[in-house]
């Protein structure tokens, strides 16, 4: 094994010969005549001139040597079914609903939005649209119409893909109906939707002549096959709007030889994961993370991908280690908000099942504290490695790259920057590079590596401005995320640009202040804002969820103030603690610290089109103004 510093060092300095190395990865129809064309910064162009396709490198790729394996195998909790596939018919499945697409009238270029719940119906779309060269716009489920009607109005597709329904927590969510409200308040609506009927919601309506159903069209195409479409490398792949936890979602567009290289060369040198072996991520195919880790990546790479539908704690907190032994699984990929959850349950549900199979538990999507780092190591008895990337990158921007080299890891801290990203962490005024032990903001110089997005869908000039204009004079590209790097060189995010607290002319990170509270052994998690205050200009507010019910709300208070005291100073201490039961979040997982601070500010808590839970909000009601 080789040592990391050298592995990244010549990503930089050695572009083209590393990347034309891990090109190497995947299948080319037509081999690239240049690594990289950056004539038009930030513009990236990667593996020029080469031609390949997503569904190809996924699936014909391994039909020779691995027919027989299972790619794809579907759990789902919610209505008690496991399906499974081998690469031989999920091949088949493929096929065949690129030739429903078709006959749609779908073509290379034009998009599909996919708006389905986690089915593998959905993953044969997806699939299918990249065989033929069609982009899809999954759009993650929750998202009620309205939100839904801009996404189609932006993405303009010719075909969407539904289901009559999903099912959370045992509850029928009906997709198609949203779909339908969708689609009278969009101005450019597709004139077909491809429906997948589950028989969850019998109420469902049909508008004739726009519906088709997927069952009944599905008897013309058996066995049919579907050449695939060679794309150049740039050509795009598919449009994912951001989950707009910070306003307005962008859509984030990505390439097809750059995304596969990148991928193909994560799984070996970041997430370990060999051929023929498991991998289990327990995101939504609507996210990104489910885009390259439950379809893309595990197939290049030659997996068993697992796709649950369902919650980690149903029927009890043990499903996800059930299924780990079941499936053997090597590599797992979570989020914290799903450990934070694990965390309120009884640790035992991780020792009844056998884990030898698991090489790593890998966690990004938010920060990730020390404690629940901490616990989650232990309970496990596994290396869990937290890694930091964003929809905009599509693949980690900072991570331990165990496949290169085994650095120790320490505990909330998602390591180093992931090769091919010239990671910077730059002053948020005079732009210049700071000291070690510094917080700044992470940014990355450009261009940016393989994998990451090449534009803003259909507005060239909104990537640039967004992105690549926080530090005037410099074309750098922001994450508009803080962090700060220690002696070592591990990175440690410190939460948003945009959530810094400015008490008394001290600039607090709301992270900071919420890994202090954290520290407090009967604190499972919380959420620190900053809410106006007269004397001080801002003031840190907390709200805590407690790991056991019943404690006496003054006590717990004042020890958690004394916690941050002895962490970070009176400075930081919070005006008051609120104990609510559940915190208001997207579903990604992500807290809605601005809904929660317009509410404690007396102002509207805006857009809550994404929230998990709307009762979470109505605690926060409560708790401030009892
Ligand atoms: P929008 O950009 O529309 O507001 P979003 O930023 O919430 O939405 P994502 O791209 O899904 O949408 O989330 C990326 C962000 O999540 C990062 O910028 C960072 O703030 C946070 N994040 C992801 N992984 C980690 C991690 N390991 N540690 C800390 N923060 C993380
Ligand atoms: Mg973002």
């Amino acid at each position: 094994m080789g040592s990391y510093r050298e592995f990244h060092r010549r990503s930089i300095a050695e572009r083209d010969s590393f990347w034309a190395e891990e090109a190497k990865l995947v299948y080319w129809h037509k081999p690239f005549g240049k690594v990289l064309d950056y004539s038009q910064p930030p513009f990236a162009k990667w593996f020029v001139g080469g031609e390949t396709n997503l569904c190809y490198n996924a699936l014909d790729r391994h039909l020779a040597a691995r027919g027989k394996q299972k790619a794809l195998v579907w759990i789902s909790t919610e209505v008690d079914q496991t399906r499974s596939f081998t690469y031989e018919e999920l091949f088949s499945e493929v096929n065949r609903t690129a030739a429903m697409m078709q006959s749609l009238g779908v073509g290379r270029g034009d998009r599909v939005i996919i708006y389905m719940p986690m089915i593998p119906e959905a993953a044969f779309a997806m699939l299918a649209c990249a065989r033929i060269g069609a982009i899809h716009s999954v759009v993650f489920g929750g998202f009620a119409a309205a939100s839904l009607a801009a996404r189609i109005d932006d993405a303009r597709p010719a075909l969407m893909i539904t289901a009559d329904g999903g099912s959370r927590m045992g509850k029928v969510v009906t997709y198609k109906s949203l779909v339908d409200e969708a689609l009278k308040l969009a101005k450019h609506p597709p004139k077909k939707v491809l429906l997948f009927k589950r028989g969850l919601d019998p109420a469902m309506r049909i508008v004739e002549g726009r519906d088709v159903d997927w069952n009944s069209l599905e008897k013309n195409f058996s066995g049919k096959s579907v050449p695939c479409a060679w794309l150049e490398s740039s050509e795009p792949s598919y449009i994912l709007y951001t989950s707009g936890t910070t306003g307005h979602p962008k859509g984030v567009q990505r390439d097809v030889g750059g995304y596969a290289v990148a991928l193909a060369s994560s799984m070996r040198r970041i997430f370990c994961g060999e051929a023929g072996e498991s991998m289990f991520t327990t995101s939504d195919i609507g996210w990104v993370v489910g885009h390259s880790y439950i379809i893309y990546a595990p197939l290049i790479a030659g997996m068993t991908t697992i796709m649950y539908e369902g919650v980690p704690i149903r029927p009890d907190a043990g499903i996800w280690w059930k299924i780990v032994q079941d499936y053997k699984v090597a590599v797992m990929f979570s989020a914290p908000t799903a450990v934070r959850v694990l965390k309120k349950h009884d640790p035992a549900f991780l020792k009844k099942y056998d884990l030898s199979s698991l090489k790593h538990l890998f966690l990004a999507g938010e920060p990730l504290d020390e404690p629940t780092h901490v616990w989650i190591t232990e309970a496990l008895g596994r290396p869990v490695i937290d890694h930091y990337w964003q929809t905009e990158t599509g693949w980690p921007l900072l991570s331990a790259h165990p496949g290169v080299e085994k650095t120790p890891l320490k505990m909330g801290s998602p390591s180093f920057p992931v090769y091919g990203y010239d990671v910077r962490l730059l002053h948020e005024v005079t732009g210049k590079p700071v000291a070690d032990g510094e917080k700044a903001v992470v940014t990355i110089t450009p261009p940016l590596p393989p994998g990451c997005m090449t534009t803003v869908w259909g507005d060239d000039a909104r990537f640039v401005k967004t992105y690549f204009n926080d530090f005037k004079g410099q074309l750098v590209y922001s994450t508009f995320d803080w962090g700060i790097r220690d002696k070592d060189g591990y990175y440690f995010i410190l939460g948003r640009t945009d959530d810094v607290i400015n008490v008394a002319g001290h600039r607090l990170g709301t992270r900071e202040i919420e890994e202090a509270v954290s520290m407090h052994p009967d604190i499972a998690e919380c959420a620190v804002v900053g809410v106006a205050d007269e004397l001080k200009g801002q003031m840190p507010l907390a709200f805590a969820v407690s790991k056991s019910n019943s404690f006496e709300k003054k006590k717990l208070e004042r020890e958690i103030m004394e916690t941050v005291d002895r962490q970070l100073g009176a400075i930081a201490r919070p005006k008051a603690v609120h104990f609510v039961t559940l915190l208001p979040k997207t579903r990604s997982g992500k807290t809605l610290r601005r809904s929660i601070q317009a509410l404690a500010e007396g102002r509207d808590p805006g857009d809550l089109t994404t929230i998990e839970d709307p009762n979470a909000l109505e605690q926060i009601k409560q708790a401030l103004h009892p």
